[in-house]
């Protein structure tokens, strides 16, 4: 159990603030994870019940893995973040027991949030999903996210693909993942919070970031990310050499987006 706690448990010490844009989606989360756990009596007066988890699909690098964390952030929750291929990659029934396992882990640590990375990789027409081995793992990972077993109650369910049409419809019924929310590349004013956001933790000087933002029109979050990277490691350097902090600058960020590709282009 300790060494799945190392593989998959995340500190969760970002919250919304940390994710640019994504107003509409953040709203979806309050409404169906965040409210629902702060407010039990009122949602039940309603007929609502808490639970079922949300998919989230869109281009990768958009921050769907972020906003997952800051999800669990914003409740004290404990985070679990999963690549799908992590569970696939081992032998036979072994994959079975990992997930089951995993899904002990975050009812043990409730409140928690379990994400779920490329869970198009349990697509039923995928080639090395064929076959009863692959059935039995979505079987499996369907059974988990139904509490069959045990009692889900705390245990959020996060998923993130980039190919939500592959996914076996079994998945999407009411109880499980049944909210799909798209999370779109960043438009002009998400990309400028997500400046802001990169811009908090260094020395950076002179910039408008506005026109940083214009300039990076098609970036996703993590190439914009990729941006600030290569600005930091060239000024690094330099500051290395004087023995003193060498201020980035809006020019040095614009001049670093002309090396990174636009990822999100063809969404
Ligand atoms: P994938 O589909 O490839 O898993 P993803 O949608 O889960 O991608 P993340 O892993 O959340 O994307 O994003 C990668 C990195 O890009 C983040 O760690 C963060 O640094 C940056 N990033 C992406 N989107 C945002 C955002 N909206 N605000 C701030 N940073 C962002």
């Amino acid at each position: 159990a300790r060494e799945l706690e190392l593989e998959f448990k995340i500190n969760t010490d970002v919250a919304f603030k940390d994710v640019g844009g994504m107003e509409q989606v953040k709203e979806d989360i309050r409404m169906k994870i965040i409210h629902p756990l702060k407010n039990p009596d009122l949602f039940k007066a309603y007929g609502k019940k808490a639970g079922g988890g949300v998919l989230m699909y869109g281009p990768p690098g958009c921050g769907k893995t972020l906003l997952s964390r800051a999800t669990a952030g914003e409740i004290k929750a404990n985070f679990f973040s999963i690549g799908l291929h992590q569970v696939l990659d081992m032998y036979i029934g072994e994959s079975e027991h990992k997930l089951h396992k995993i899904f002990e882990l975050a009812r043990k640590y409730a409140p928690s949030v379990l994400f779920f990375d490329e869970i198009d990789a349990l697509a039923a027409d995928r080639r090395d999903l064929k076959g009863s081995a692959g059935r039995t793992l979505i079987n499996q990972f369907l059974a988990e996210l139904d509490g069959a077993e045990a009692n889900n109650e705390g245990v959020l369910v996060l998923g993130a693909t980039n190919a939500p049409w592959h996914l076996d419809s079994a998945f999407l019924r009411p109880g499980r993942f049944d909210r799909l929310i798209f999370v779109p590349p960043p438009d002009q004013v998400a990309r400028e919070e997500i400046v802001k956001i990169h811009s908090k933790d260094k020395p950076v000087v002179s910039l408008d970031e506005t026109a940083l933002a214009k300039k990076t029109d098609g970036f996703s979050g993590a190439d914009i990310t990729a941006v600030f990277d290569h600005a930091t490691e060239s000024k690094l350097e330099e500051a290395m050499k004087q023995g003193k902090i060498v201020p980035i600058t809006g020019k040095d960020l614009v001049k670093a987006a002309k090396k990174v590709k636009p990822s999100t282009r063809k969404w």
